[in-house]
């Protein structure tokens, strides 16, 4: 039997992401887990809505044993069973990020013996989360040229406190997962400016393209106001930036109190960000395309595909370190971190018995 495996989430970034990667990193690996201090790096500790379903969610999927997990738990343990494709539904129960619990459902799904349509509930759209339009536009392209085909599409849009969203993704596993580099962003394709609003005066969306186009010298057309319904109300300003071998998706929230122009500038402030690091990969991006390389590294040399690879991002964000140790605890690879000149950091995720 496989060694248990205990995670302290008060180290590092401590946060939900260390309890979701381990969980999902346990069920991919058949590695049983504890985890202790739970969310301790956070004003409100231990498990949420969110983090709570998350974690269901990874036991659902492999039929695993879950101890421990209670609202506000700060331990809990997880002996996982074997993966098993389906049709599966989670749901938040509140605003909590839905988008949070694909993080936990999807990387076990994607090698599993068939086809699975997993539907999600919750926020669709929130703060210190991935959006669903991330998801679709920057995230899960790679995870397709990895080898799966993912198709995720939004039924209903959920913004913080009402949620309400429902989003619904399907997944075509592949045997293995193709490893890739990521080292240029190619030529920029297309961009675009998307403001969401929901039960809310569009005219908060107008101001936003209308100051976003201007201080990024793109042309009006480049900008769409949408309406949509929602439970409650919500504001969302995205920018897409295809490019040739990645799209960078980055979004500001509205709220009440802050002028659209603010939101705006906002926004602008962290595409200027990317650009200047001239890097494919953006901050998130870079913590969340870890776990699928990872897991391509890990994978045994003549399984017939590439394993593992190396991509170039900005300076390295609290999340993307800790998820380079909790990586490591899990499988067997070697993630080397290589500092460039203008803050650029190139990583490099291999298998550690290819040296
Ligand atoms: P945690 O704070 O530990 O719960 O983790 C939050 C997760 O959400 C991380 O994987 C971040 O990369 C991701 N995230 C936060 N904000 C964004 C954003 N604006 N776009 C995409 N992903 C995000």
């Amino acid at each position: 039997m496989t060694d248990m495996i205990t995670i302290d989430g008060s180290q590092g970034e401590g946060g939900g992401q260390m309890l979701r990667s381990s969980m999902a990193l346990a069920v991919v690996t058949g590695t049983p887990v504890r985890l202790e201090k739970i969310r301790a790096g956070r004003a409100k500790p231990g498990l949420m809505r969110q983090h709570l379903t998350s974690v269901r969610a990874a036991a659902e999927v492999c039929d695993g044993e879950l101890i421990g997990a209670e609202p506000g738990a700060q331990e809990l343990t997880f002996h996982p069973g074997a993966v098993r494709p389906g049709d599966y539904h989670f749901s938040v129960g509140s605003a909590g990020s839905a988008m949070l619990v694909l993080q936990t459902a999807l990387p076990p799904l994607l090698t599993a013996s068939g086809p699975s349509t997993v539907v999600v509930e919750g926020g669709t759209h929130n703060q210190w989360a991935p959006p669903f339009d991330f998801l679709l536009k920057s995230y899960l392209p790679l995870i397709n040229r990895m080898g799966p085909e993912v198709t995720a599409r939004i039924e209903r849009h959920g913004f913080y406190p009402a949620g309400g969203g429902r989003v619904v993704v399907d997944i075509q596993p592949a045997p293995f997962l193709n490893g890739f580099d990521l080292t240029s962003t190619g030529r920029v394709l297309n961009h675009r400016l998307i403001a969401l609003v929901g039960n809310l005066p569009t005219e908060i969306g107008d101001r936003e393209i209308a100051r976003a186009v201007r201080k990024l010298n793109w042309r009006k057309e480049d900008g769409e106001v949408r309406g949509v319904r929602t439970n409650g109300p919500g504001n969302v300003l995205m920018a897409e930036i295809e490019c040739e071998h990645v799209t960078a998706v980055f979004t500001t929230f509205g709220r009440q109190g802050t002028r659209a122009e603010h939101v705006a500038d906002n926004l602008v402030k962290s595409i200027r960000g990317w650009q200047k690091t001239t890097a494919p990969v953006e901050e998130y991006l870079a913590d969340q395309i870890l776990l699928p390389l990872g897991l391509s590294a890990a994978q045994p040399a003549d399984c017939g595909v590439r394993c593992g690879g190396t991509y170039l991002t900005g300076p390295l964000s609290q999340h993307t370190l800790t998820h380079i140790d909790i990586l490591q605890r899990f499988l067997d690879i070697s993630i080397v971190v290589n500092q460039r000149q203008g803050g650029q950091c190139e990583l490099t995720v291999g298998s550690t018995s290819s040296g």
